[in-house]
């Protein structure tokens, strides 16, 4: 049972699902499969984990420093933000 809709998810919660990625930056969209990502990465918050998604997806930029940085982020379809809006 998970306690707090505040807590951040973590890739347990994406086992069985899609986990999108999108860098219009580096022009990257990739599709992962969270349970593979969870046998890899073990079970790693999702905030935490996008520098490491960047590196696997082929983002060339850094995610750190000021100047033309990488702004890989999570990608959510329409269905997905609706299921998250409830
Ligand atoms: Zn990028």
């Amino acid at each position: 049972m998970r306690v707090g809709a505040k807590q951040a998810a973590t890739l347990s919660d994406y086992v069985g699902k899609k986990v999108s990625v999108i860098c219009e930056g580096c022009e990257v969209l990739r599709h992962l499969d969270g349970g593979d990502l969870l046998a890899e990465h073990g079970d790693a918050s999702m905030p935490s984990l996008l520098a490491n998604l960047a590196i696997a997806v082929g983002c060339e930029r850094s995610t750190s420093g000021f100047y033309d940085r990488c702004k890989v982020t999570y990608y959510f379809s329409h269905k997905d933000w609706c299921e998250r809006a409830g």
